[in-house]
């Protein structure tokens, strides 16, 4: 059975939603129930995006595709939220850029709280363990695991470069 709530025209309860799902710079748009799953239907607040490599500010929106991504779950249902990938242009550098969203990492189908979710479980349970819970597939688990190890490496890289420079 699959029940699908539109709350697009309740607004009250869509800031409510927003708040609960407290990632920046969205709000919801409707919420799709089903038995074991909840979909988000997210809308990205800020108007325009920065250039990465020159830092100007642009508005000019030149393509929007839609993503879907997975996010923590709750009350054991798998959440989804589907977001606008937006890609602008930038007069100064004459280039397409890509809007990256802070609580997704780049080119990440996972919102960096589910990553972090999957990772710290590896210590409890194994690979297929987790898969089963999550319905994931067992690439798919390893692929989160090796993303967060470097990601962590990285930072802790980092991090004792830094220290090395203050103690000098
Ligand atoms: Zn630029």
């Amino acid at each position: 059975m699959v029940q699908n709530v539109t709350l697009t025209d309740f607004f009250p309860m869509n800031i409510r939603l927003t708040d609960l799902l407290n990632l920046p710079g969205v709000a919801v748009e409707s919420c799709h129930y089903s038995q074991d799953s909840v979909s988000f239907q997210l809308r990205v607040l800020t108007k325009g995006t920065y250039c990465p490599h020159c830092r100007n500010y642009t508005e000019e929106l030149h393509q929007t595709r839609p993503i879907l991504v997975r996010d923590v779950p709750v009350d054991s249902k798998e959440v989804y939220l589907k977001l606008p990938r937006r890609q602008f242009y930038c007069r100064v550098c004459q280039r397409y850029i890509t809007e990256r969203l802070q609580f997704i990492d780049w080119r990440r189908r996972y919102t960096q709280r589910y990553e972090e979710k999957i990772y710290s479980q590896l210590n409890r349970c194994n690979i297929e363990q987790i898969s089963q819970q999550q319905h994931l597939r067992i690439e798919q688990v390893k692929n989160i695991f090796n993303h967060i190890s470097q990601k962590r490496n990285k930072q802790h890289l980092e991090f004792s470069q830094k220290s090395y420079c203050y103690e000098r």
